[in-house]
């Protein structure tokens, strides 16, 4: 799609004061790539608006004209939710960064939608006070993005995911009209629960520029270790065998080839190498006494799964090292080789038959696939590699894993994805998991917030 020199114009007004407006050139070619494998699609324009305001008004423009508009926050998402896939303007959302209340008494935060996540943590709690959800990207991602996506990350296993701290939201629907929905209030059954379908709807039924979140007391302890299994199985039982006695705040699994990539990528030692499969456990809460007791249990539960070593951390800078290990093994793993990354969740209890099925389906197609995540939610990022794959079996044999490896996860009671949404990548394995009628209703919903579908089109939906 071209756009003509008056709707640039128009839309240069529309932007405002202290906004950017990109062109051409390659800081407009930053706007069409985002953190899923190597997608790239060209956006006509992009522009980051300095105040709230004009947001409305952009969106007002393009739907005059019905120009496609993509919102983006940090741009780390993983199913291509930030990708111009028909062009027209990328709305970038980030230079809208301010956290506009902390609300002690009512423990409430209203933040805008360019927030990073990290700095909302951080600026809440140095106010005692603690927003749980973490993205593993949280230093980069933002509070729209989170939003949009209804992210979730380690400690989901405890607190849950982005929507459950949600209370209330500010929207700009398609036509450029601002809506709230919810409000300051724990509880508000005034209507349908217009929150929750904005949360989760990947910009593809209107523009979040306001949040308001809930908050609870930071808590006061915490302590995180490392454990090591001989195989992949030990380790899963072990992740089972903890919640028969404590609620963690963190349960991660990773299979070794992960853990070793994180170690390689940040120029460090395995901790505990030559194991399986790794179980990196955190667990919160009120006094040094509670959660050393809860840590002890978790521990001895470990040790009868098999744990071979079980390493706790004993400072602050141990737990930041562990820490970094997790946190880096996505990018670790992706660097190994062209890959693409599902999302899969189960019940908790069916993830050693997740992840075996998925080691049986590679070894089938010749793939190689790296398996870790929140265990503790049944939430397995299974990384599909290509390593030394020649490209047609690659390109053949990629799709029909990862249908197979789809079908399987649904087999179990799970679904397609459990944080990383639907966007563009997985859009065509939708009806793996939703039957014709339930996408229907999707789109029925759609149609009525968005009619003329400018709203983050070719998203979500199979062509
Ligand atoms: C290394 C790494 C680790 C990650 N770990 C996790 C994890 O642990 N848990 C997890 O859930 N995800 C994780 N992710 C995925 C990603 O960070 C999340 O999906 C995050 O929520 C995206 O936020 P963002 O600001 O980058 O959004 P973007 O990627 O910019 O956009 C994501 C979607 O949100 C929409 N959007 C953005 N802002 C708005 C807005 N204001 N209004 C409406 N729609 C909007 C976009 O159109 C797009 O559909 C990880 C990604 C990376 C790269």
């Amino acid at each position: 799609m071209k756009l003509n020199t008056v709707f640039v114009e128009a839309l240069r007004l529309a932007a405002g004061p202290g906004a950017k407006l990109y062109l051409g050139g390659d800081e407009l070619e930053l706007f069409g790539r985002d953190e899923t494998e190597d997608l790239f699609f060209a956006a006509d324009a992009a522009v980051q608006p300095a105040e709230r305001e004009a947001v409305a008004r952009i969106v007002r423009l393009a739907w005059e004209h019905g120009v496609p508009v993509t919102a983006r926050g940090g741009g780390t998402g993983l199913s291509g939710g930030a990708l111009p896939v028909r062009g027209g303007i990328v709305l970038g959302l980030d230079l809208l960064d301010r956290i506009l209340e902390i609300d002690r008494d009512n423990m409430i935060v209203r933040v805008e939608p360019g927030v990073i996540t990290q700095n909302l943590q951080e600026a809440v709690e140095a106010a005692g006070l603690f927003y749980p959800p973490d993205p593993a990207s949280r230093g980069s991602c933002t509070m729209g993005g989170n939003l949009a996506e209804n992210a979730g990350g380690p400690r989901a296993v405890k607190y849950g995911v982005t929507s459950d701290w949600v209370l209330g939201l500010e929207v700009v629907l398609a036509d450029g009209s601002i809506v709230h929905t919810g409000s300051a209030c724990r509880k508000d059954v005034t209507g349908y629960d217009m929150t929750h379908l904005f949360v989760g709807s990947e910009g593809t039924l209107g523009i979040i520029t306001e949040a308001t979140l809930r908050l609870i007391p930071y808590p006061s302890a915490r302590a995180l270790l490392l454990a090591a299994f001989p195989g992949l199985q030990e380790g899963l039982d072990g992740v089972l065998s903890v919640f028969r006695r404590v609620t963690p705040s963190v349960c991660e699994f990773l299979e070794s080839a992960a853990l070793e990539a994180a170690a390689r990528h940040l120029g460090r030692p395995v901790p505990v190498p030559g194991a399986g499969s790794y179980v990196l456990l955190e667990v919160d809460g009120d006094g040094e006494e509670v959660v050393e007791a809860e840590m002890l249990s978790a521990g001895e539960a470990l040790d009868r799964a098999g744990a071979t070593e079980i390493v706790v951390a004993q400072n602050p800078r141990q737990t930041e090292e562990l820490w970094a290990l997790r946190r880096a093994a996505g990018e670790a793993v992706k660097a190994l080789s062209t890959y693409k990354e599902e999302d899969c969740v189960v019940p908790r209890a069916r993830i050693a038959d997740l992840v075996r099925g998925v080691k049986e389906i590679a070894r089938k197609h010749g793939i190689t696939t790296i398996c870790y995540g929140h265990a503790g939610d049944g939430n397995i990022h299974v990384n599909v590699l290509r390593m030394d794959a020649d490209e047609r079996s690659w390109e053949v044999g990629l799709p029909r894993a990862v249908e197979e490896i789809f079908r399987l996860t649904v087999s179990l009671g799970g679904t397609i994805s459990g944080e990383h949404g639907i966007g563009y990548s997985q859009r065509r394995y939708l009806s793996i998991r939703m039957s014709q009628r339930e996408i229907e209703l999707h789109r029925t919903i759609k149609a009525a917030l968005d009619p003329r579908g400018i709203l983050n089109p070719g998203k979500i939906f199979p062509e």
